[in-house]
This record gives structure tokens, C-alpha cells and sequence, in this order.
């Protein structure tokens, strides 16, 4: 998919044109993934653009860093207040945002002291897995590669070297003809989607795997376990063996690039109808209601784009 760019991006503390936001090829980031980021969207609300969670992502971010000893220059106050001046710089008000921080140039091997790169880009960005998916629901299959075991890389970061992973997962899937993988845990049961949190429906309840079996804690994830509980549906989080993408009567992905999108087939057996269920339709009317205001922000979720 070829990829349009705004004009502006933010980099190390200015606002520079997007051209300019250059690294070099001896970056440490580059050879060893030395970098952490995060992906965050703003919507454009009733009561103006809001970006979600925007603290809560960037807690994560520092956190990621936290794993890997890498510096941030920068406090999350000002982090978050270069997310909003870039979504506003290139006239956004729905966007996708990817702050990144990474080992830059300045230090060599793997435990070398390096100074610390950030920047934050937003784009405009329609469905991560494709046009129509959030009705329509992708045919998802289990890769045949699992995600690393708790001991190895910490899966609680988000880290750009844990995308080899993911690249792997999606990569294998797209070239079979699926719309996306959905990875095992080293413990052969289920983890998570190559780039998204995973929720399967039994008997009008949500099931989705649990933080031990190497997911990302999915902001997404955390936001519909809240609003399900909110709303009297049961929420157990759990781990679950690979047939029950079978069994279950409905099955959807998560994250804050896939938002809700339902799974209508796994390994070419059908989840379900074959087509998005109640409950899915049900999450996805909670969350998309948090922009549209039919669902109440009850835990302060959006934050506003002019703070
Ligand atoms: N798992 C992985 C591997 C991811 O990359 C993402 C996307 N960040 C998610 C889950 C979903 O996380 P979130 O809802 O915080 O975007």
C-alpha cells in the first residue's frame, strides 16, 4: 500500500518538514531494533478532535524504554504536547500517531551508551487491515510461527524489534491469502494477532488471552474490558488452546491501528454466522460511541487535541 505523507513531523524537541527528519544508516535503532514506540489515534469528537488514551500510551512508551535502558530527553508532559502540536501542524483532526524513540548515532554493541532519538509523526489512516473490514470481518488463519516465550523478549514492550515477529506472522499471512496471523504462544496456546489483541465470544461473554501469553497489554484491549464491564458483560481473560478459534461464536481483533475488527474465518473454517457477530457489533458500538458521543467518557479517555 503506498503511503502518502504530511508535511510536518516532530523531531527532537521542532516541528520540521517531513523530508527533513532524517537519520543516519549508522543509527543504532537500525542494526540492533534499539527502539521503542507507540501508535495512538485522534478522533474527531462532538466535542472536538481528541486524542485516546494519549497518556496512557505515552506511559507505555517510557515504560518500553524503561525495559531497555534507553534515555528519554523528553518528560511525557512533553511528549504529549508534541502529539497534539503535530496532529494540529498538519491540519489533522482524525490521525494516526507513531511516536518513536530509538538508539541514534554515538555508540557502537550491544550495551553502548547512545543518545536518544524521538520523533512523533501523524498521518491520516483508514482501517489498518483493509477497506470494509470493520463490517465485513478478514479471514484470519493460526501462523505457523509463535510469538517469543516470556523469557526471551519481554512482549510487555513495545519495541521495534519485537515487529520482526510480527512482520513474520503478518507476512506468512498475507502471502497464504489471509487477512492476518494469529500467533501461539511458546506455551502452544493462543497469544495474540500479528499487531492486534484477540477476543473470542462464548455464551454472550468475552474472552480474551491473557498478559502471561506473550501479548502486548493492548490499550485497545484494557478500553473494551472496561466498557463491557461497564456495560454488565462478562470479561475473562484466560488462556485458551488454538481450537477454540473453532469453537467460539464469534471472534474479533483488537488495537489501536485495527480498532474492532471482526474474524469471520480462522484456518478457512468459518467463527460462527461466518460474518460479524452481536457481541462484536455490540463492542464496536461501545467504542466507535466513545467518538460519536453515544458512549459516555466515563474514565476520561479522550483528551482533548487544544489542552
Ligand atoms: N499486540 C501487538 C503486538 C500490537 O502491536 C498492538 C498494537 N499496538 C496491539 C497488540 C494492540 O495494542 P493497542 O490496543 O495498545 O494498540
Amino acid at each position: 500500500m503506498a503511503q502518502t505523507y504530511p508535511d510536518w513531523i516532530w523531531h527532537n524537541g521542532e516541528i520540521k518538514p517531513w523530508r527533513d527528519a532524517t537519520v543516519h544508516v549508522m543509527a543504532h535503532a537500525l542494526h540492533y531494533g534499539s527502539s521503542v514506540f507507540e501508535g495512538i489515534r485522534s478522533y474527531a469528537t462532538p466535542k472536538g478532535a481528541a486524542i485516546f488514551r494519549l497518556t496512557d500510551h505515552l506511559k507505555r512508551l517510557f515504560h518500553s524504554a524503561k525495559v531497555y535502558d534507553i534515555a528519554m530527553p523528553y518528560t511525557l508532559e512533553q511528549l504529549a504536547a508534541a502529539c497534539r502540536a503535530v496532529v494540529k501542524k498538519n491540519g489533522l483532526d482524525k490521525a494516526y500517531l507513531r511516536p518513536v524513540a530509538f538508539r541514534g548515532l554515538g555508540g557502537f554493541g550491544l550495551s553502548a551508551e547512545t543518545p536518544t532519538d524521538v520523533a512523533v509523526a501523524a498521518w491520516a489512516m483508514g482501517a489498518y487491515l483493509g477497506d470494509g473490514v470493520l463490517e465485513l470481518g478478514i479471514d484470519a488463519c493460526v501462523s505457523s510461527w509463535q510469538r517469543f516465550a516470556p523469557n526471551t523478549i519481554p512482549a510487555g514492550a513495545k519495541a521495534g524489534g519485537n515487529y520482526l515477529s510480527g512482520q513474520l506472522i503478518a507476512r506468512e499471512a498475507r502471502r497464504l491469502g489471509f487477512g492476518e496471523g494469529i500467533a501461539l504462544a511458546s506455551t502452544g496456546l493462543l497469544s495474540e494477532g500479528a499487531g492486534e489483541n484477540l477476543f473470542l465470544v462464548f455464551d454472550g461473554a468475552l474472552h480474551t488471552t491473557p498478559v502471561a501469553s506473550a501479548i502486548l497489554h493492548g490499550i485497545t484491549r484494557h478500553s473494551l474490558m472496561t466498557l463491557a464491564r461497564d456495560a454488565g458483560i462478562p470479561v475473562v481473560e484466560r488462556d485458551m488452546p488454538r481450537e477454540y478459534l473453532y469453537f467460539a461464536d464469534e471472534v474479533f481483533m483488537c488495537g489501536t491501528a485495527a480498532e474492532i475488527t471482526p474474524i469471520r474465518s480462522v484456518d478457512g473454517k468459518p467463527v460462527g454466522a461466518g460474518k460479524a457477530g452481536p457481541l462484536t457489533r455490540r463492542m464496536q458500538e461501545l467504542f466507535f460511541g466513545l467518538f460519536d458521543g453515544r458512549t459516555p467518557d466515563r474514565h476520561g479517555w479522550l483528551e482533548p487535541l487544544d489542552a
